[in-house]
């Protein structure tokens, strides 16, 4: 991890490349997926460069929570959709494969190319208390 040069996004947000854009703020950019999963699938990118959502800053976090359910009841109303799915991929053993910020809009229809295979297990107590340690830890040593 911890790749922030420039991607195909960034070309995007300069305009050197053309998207078909839905949405457009001063810290976000919402557009269509050139290789849709399925009818409506969209992204949507912070502004800032950052190949990963754990380095966004607080400001275009907010900016992006501010919009984001706002752009999914669009690709709702334009897909025809009743569900849909938000995938955020970090690293490049979670599937990313373009190393600047997006959310993937994918709308559920007939033609989601979207698979997931979930295997639960049980959540052990110990474990859960040690995780917790070191989590509450992390977090109280931040800024
Ligand atoms: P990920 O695997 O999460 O990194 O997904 C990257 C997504 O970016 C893929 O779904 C691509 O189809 C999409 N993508 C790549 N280049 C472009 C582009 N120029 N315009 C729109 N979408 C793109």
């Amino acid at each position: 991890m911890g790749n922030a040069n420039e991607t195909i996004f960034d070309k995007i947000l300069a305009g050197a490349i053309p998207c078909h854009r839905v949405y457009e703020d001063d810290r976000v950019l919402a557009f269509l997926d050139v290789n849709p999963i399925s009818f409506g699938h969209t992204l949507v990118i912070p502004k800032e460069r950052a190949a990963y959502l754990h380095e966004l800053s607080d400001e275009s976090s907010a900016a992006i929570g501010r919009v984001l359910p706002r752009i999914c009841r669009a690709v709702l109303q334009a897909s025809g959709a009743k569900a849909y799915n938000l995938l955020q991929n970090n690293g490049s053993s979670a599937h990313q494969a373009v190393f600047h910020v997006h959310f993937h809009i994918i709308p559920r229809l007939a033609d989601s190319g979207l698979g997931m295979e979930w295997t639960p297990t049980r959540l052990v107590p110990e474990i859960a208390a040690e995780l917790l340690e070191k989590m509450r830890a992390a977090l109280s040593a931040l800024p």
